[in-house]
């Protein structure tokens, strides 16, 4: 057993298997996940994805989620960059920015802040690589966000807001804080709003 906190420790993972510190890594062993390399994988797969929140405190009546993460946790933008360098630097082109609640990113961070400015520091590296964000709850996608995707040619013009039903009646049942006509006007903000740079919800 290990406690969800850890679970980022792969010492601590790796004694609550085993019950001993991990051997070292073997030759041609890297330090991405499971000894992986950190480079382009097989299959010519060059798409990272970069946790950078874990955690939600959301009271979506059917989630689990909140029990069994926690709380919101947030990477410090500094690892989050590092991140990014390092995999840019072993040939990845795209990488995901993602978290169990990815518009929570920042909360909890002191000073708070918010994934708009997350993605102001990740597009102020200028790295060689297109950077796409992945699920964001509706009520999450804000202005700010939105202008930075539309305006921005190193982020992926594109948006997965997870509506989840289309009848506020269920919706509220769900406790999702938002109706399927705010839904829409964010949808229609975001397609209207962004005349040059296309975005395309899913
Ligand atoms: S926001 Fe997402 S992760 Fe959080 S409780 Fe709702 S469905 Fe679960």
């Amino acid at each position: 057993m290990i406690d969800n906190g850890r679970k980022d420790d792969p010492q601590a993972l790796a004694e609550s298997l085993v019950g001993e510190p991990p051997a070292a890594p073997r030759e041609g062993e890297g330090s991405g996940p499971c000894g992986a390399a950190v480079e382009p994988g097989i299959a010519g797969r060059t798409a990272w994805t970069l946790r950078v929140q874990t955690g939600c405190d959301e009271p979506c009546s059917y989630c689990i989620i909140p029990a069994t993460r926690g709380r919101p946790r947030s990477r410090r933008p500094e690892g989050v960059l590092a991140e990014l360098e390092r995999v840019v630097a072993g040939g990845f082109k795209e990488v995901a920015l993602a978290g169990v609640h990815l518009g929570a990113w920042g909360r909890d961070l002191h000073p708070p802040m918010g994934l708009a400015d997350l993605l102001r520091a990740v597009a102020g590296r200028d790295l060689p690589v297109r950077v796409r964000v992945s699920s964001l709850e509706p009520m999450e996608c804000g202005e700010a966000v939105i202008d930075l995707l539309a305006s921005d040619a190193r982020f992926a013009p594109h948006l997965h807001l997870p509506l989840q039903h289309a009848s506020d009646r269920v919706l509220a049942a769900m406790r999702r804080p938002y109706t399927l006509d705010a839904y829409r006007r964010l949808v229609d903000r975001v397609r209207s709003g962004c005349p040059t740079r296309r975005l395309a919800p899913t």
